[in-house]
């Protein structure tokens, strides 16, 4: 339902967490009105503070695998832990939150009429045979190890906003986020761009897990934000899935060595055993985004380092 003017009611899932605080800033700086749900197992009421004082948004404590009744014109669905270490703290409340999370959120579109937006991930491809991965990859997937309740939760997720698409015609838009970073991610999240901004800060060794030649292509959030708004703004009949991130590849190696340059750091490298499950490499084909949004990450990685490196040297003099 279209509220009296053009501003719409936009719930944001996930919204205390990195990405959904971003989310919901940006949304509220477009003059929506933002009720921001989180059962704040990864997200803090820190990471909303500068917003607590606008009128137009709300937040409320709220985990959604259980079902939430509430009117509004667009829903952002990003409640998921997201970093490995939390998302294999309790996998079976990560599938839950995943599948059970969806149908409820799924259902609450339907009977309010909104469109509906999914935070799916790159892990949808697992460790890609593919390389760079296109949105028509079926992916490489292990469905019983240690990173399955999030990759399989997140398939699971996107098939179930495919058959409502199919099934009750609803306007669904999935976004595959790959790999990303900036203020306000958790600096013990484990996850590789926090880590090692912490580590060279702190002049700690910086953990490099194998050898250190494995890839990842990393967006900065601000990027990654406004290809959120510009997918949920595209037709009705276009759904995704697309792909959302940056295409510059480094190796991990590479990503050490450029922080220990940006934060003049004293730290060394130290070569810890691989995780399971780790994919080799990972980079997005963005063509899909480009031709229907417009859209392509414009920040270097350096830049991105800097404005990420300030905020969490910030964070650990307080
Ligand atoms: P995050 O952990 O910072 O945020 C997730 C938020 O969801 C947190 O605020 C957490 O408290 C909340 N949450 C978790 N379970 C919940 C539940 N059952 N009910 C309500 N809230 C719940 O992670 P993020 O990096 O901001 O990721 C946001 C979304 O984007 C996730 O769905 C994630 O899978 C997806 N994603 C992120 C990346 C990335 O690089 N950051 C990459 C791919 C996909
Ligand atoms: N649901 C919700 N909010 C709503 C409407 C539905 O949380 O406003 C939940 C509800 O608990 C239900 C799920 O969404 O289990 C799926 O709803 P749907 O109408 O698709 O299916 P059904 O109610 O038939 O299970
Ligand atoms: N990684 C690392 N040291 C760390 C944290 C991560 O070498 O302290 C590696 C990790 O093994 C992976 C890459 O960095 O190959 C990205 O890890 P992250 O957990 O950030 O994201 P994902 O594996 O989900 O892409």
């Amino acid at each position: 339902m279209q509220s009296y003017n053009t501003n719409k009611r936009i719930l944001v899932t996930g919204g205390a967490g990195f990405l959904g605080s971003h989310l919901c800033e940006r949304l509220l700086n477009d003059g929506h009105d933002v009720l921001c749900v989180d059962n704040f197992f990864t997200g803090t009421k820190t990471n909303l503070l500068h917003l607590m004082d606008n009128h137009c948004f709300e937040v409320v404590r709220h985990d959604v695998t259980f079902p939430l009744y509430v009117e509004v014109d667009e829903i952002y669905n990003l409640a998921c832990p997201a970093s490995p270490i939390h998302y294999q703290h309790d996998p079976v409340q990560t599938t839950k939150t995943s599948v059970h999370g969806a149908i409820n959120m799924l259902g609450l579109a339907k009977r309010v009429k909104a469109r509906i937006f999914q935070a799916s991930t790159s892990e949808v491809y697992g460790d890609p045979t593919v390389h760079p991965q296109t949105e028509d990859y079926w992916g490489n997937v292990n469905p019983i190890g240690s990173r399955s309740c999030y990759d399989e939760g997140k398939r699971c997720a996107e098939t179930l906003f495919f058959d409502y698409y199919r099934q009750h015609r609803l306007p669904i838009k999935v976004g595959r986020i790959f790999n990303t970073y900036g203020p306000r991610m958790h600096p013990n999240d484990g996850r590789v761009v926090s880590n090692f901004v912490v580590q060279a800060l702190k002049n700690e060794p910086i953990t490099l897990y194998g050898d250190g030649s494995q890839s990842r292509s990393f967006c900065y959030v601000d990027d990654l934000i406004e290809s959120f708004v510009r997918l949920m703004d595209t037709p009705d009949d276009f759904t995704g899935p697309v792909n959302l991130g940056n295409p510059n590849e480094f190796t991990i190696r590479q990503l050490a060595e450029t922080v220990i340059e940006l934060t003049d750091s004293q730290s060394e490298l130290t070569f810890l055993p691989l995780p399971s499950d780790d994919p080799r490499q990972r980079q997005p084909d963005i063509t899909l985004a480009q031709d229907v949004l417009g859209w392509e990450a414009t920040t270097v990685l350096r830049d991105g380092l800097v404005s990420t490196i300030e905020y969490f040297d910030q964070l650990l003099r307080q």
